[in-house]
């Protein structure tokens, strides 16, 4: 089999309400998915996705789609997409870098691998070790008593869990919303902390000293995404786990981050991470150093989502005491994917499909209606 053409689309797809992030990432009204469509001399398509957003990332759905045109997709037409690995050197050998542009050939080359095996992507990653994954909610920025309405709503719906964005400009309105949230929901609901690198070491520790006694499961990358010395310093200081987010993106990412002794945890993305064969390698180190992994999500639809959750129940050991981040789509004004099961997290658990490849099916109808931008490149 080889591939014969590749479609590249570019999103806007609103969120159903604006996103307060912290400091560093200001308020998100929309994101701007890139989807790529792999198609095959057999007639098997693959869908892939990666989630840019600058401020995040460093790239576009811009960036993404003219390195996919000028040097991804020329490298990869007429290579057999079921050779992940031959996929990755062609992509390596035409441009450096590029994770988050690489991981959409990546999964839609595993999506068009596990069509023609006719078995689900995690199949091909050595089989699934449960059927899906409990799945949490995650808030940003609001007055205390807004957000602890949130969450609450997020328990009653079945949530196991919630993300709590942090990293804001006043510290001890973090503080005050998270003491907020915590008297809401009661002791028992699990609950995580995430400042988005928005804040110094000093101010990091300051607010942890403020919740130390609301039990929180871990903090998610107080500092820079290079301050590696900073990561550690925050764990030395402080009680709780602390998780790596934009400071794991490739494996020597990982490699400085456990030699300086700055992770607890990685947060996991399949598209941030350079698709689902980086990600498992990520996964695999992780297990090897003592650091747990915890499925973490862009601002993401359904392809990015179905590519993650195949991995996912792969994993002998996932953070254990919340649900992972199987949520984005709800998040957004609608779903370009639809699928033969459910794999929304409605129920507080994302379930697999048992449908071959990633389980998605695209729906054409909502692709129409958000995408701003098409570009093919063909054999020539
Ligand atoms: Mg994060």
């Amino acid at each position: 089999m080889k591939i014969t053409k590749i479609r590249i689309d570019c999103l806007s797809v609103p969120l159903r309400h604006p996103y307060r992030l912290c400091r560093e990432y200001g308020v998100l009204p929309a994101t701007t998915p890139v989807i790529v469509s792999v198609f095959t001399d057999e007639g098997i398509t693959g869908y892939g996705e990666c989630n840019p957003w600058p401020r995040f990332t460093g790239d576009s759905a811009e960036i993404c789609a003219l390195t996919l045109e000028k040097h991804i997709a020329p490298a990869v037409i007429g290579l057999d997409p079921t050779n992940i690995n031959a996929i990755h050197r062609a992509m390596d050998e035409a441009i450096r870098g590029q994770h988050l542009t690489k991981a959409a050939v990546d999964i839609a080359c595993h999506d068009v691998w596990g069509k023609s095996e006719n078995v689900p992507v995690c199949r091909l990653l050595g089989g699934e070790l449960r059927k899906g994954m409990r799945c949490m909610w995650a808030v940003g920025g609001a007055e205390p008593e807004v957000n602890a309405l949130q969450v609450l709503e997020a328990k009653q719906k079945g949530y196991d869990g919630c993300m709590i964005m942090i990293g804001g400009e006043d510290w001890k309105h973090d503080a005050a919303r998270t003491a907020a949230i915590r008297e809401a929901v009661g002791p028992d609901f699990p609950l995580i902390v995430d400042a988005n690198q928005g804040w110094d070491v000093d101010t990091a520790v300051r607010y942890w000293k403020q919740i130390r006694h609301l039990d929180i499961l871990f903090f998610e990358q107080p500092v820079q995404s290079w301050d590696v010395q900073g990561m550690a310093e925050v764990r030395r200081r402080i009680d709780i786990p602390v998780s790596a987010d934009e400071s794991v993106v490739t494996l020597r990412d990982a490699r400085n981050l456990v030699e300086a002794g700055a992770a607890d945890v990685f947060s996991i993305k399949v598209a941030k991470n350079g698709g689902i064969k980086p990600a498992r390698e990520l996964c695999d180190y992780a297990d090897a150093s003592g650091v747990q992994i915890f499925f973490n999500s862009m601002i993401e639809e359904g392809i990015s989502e179905a590519a993650s959750l195949q991995l996912g129940v792969t994993r002998p050991r996932v953070f254990a005491g919340i649900g992972h981040a199987y949520f984005s789509p709800n998040r957004l004004d609608g779903d370009i994917c639809s699928y033969h099961e459910q794999i929304h997290p409605e129920s507080g658990e994302s379930i697999l499909s048992d449908l071959p490849g990633l389980g998605v099916k695209l729906d054409e109808a909502a692709m129409k209606r958000y995408t701003t931008d098409t570009r093919t490149v063909a054999e020539v």
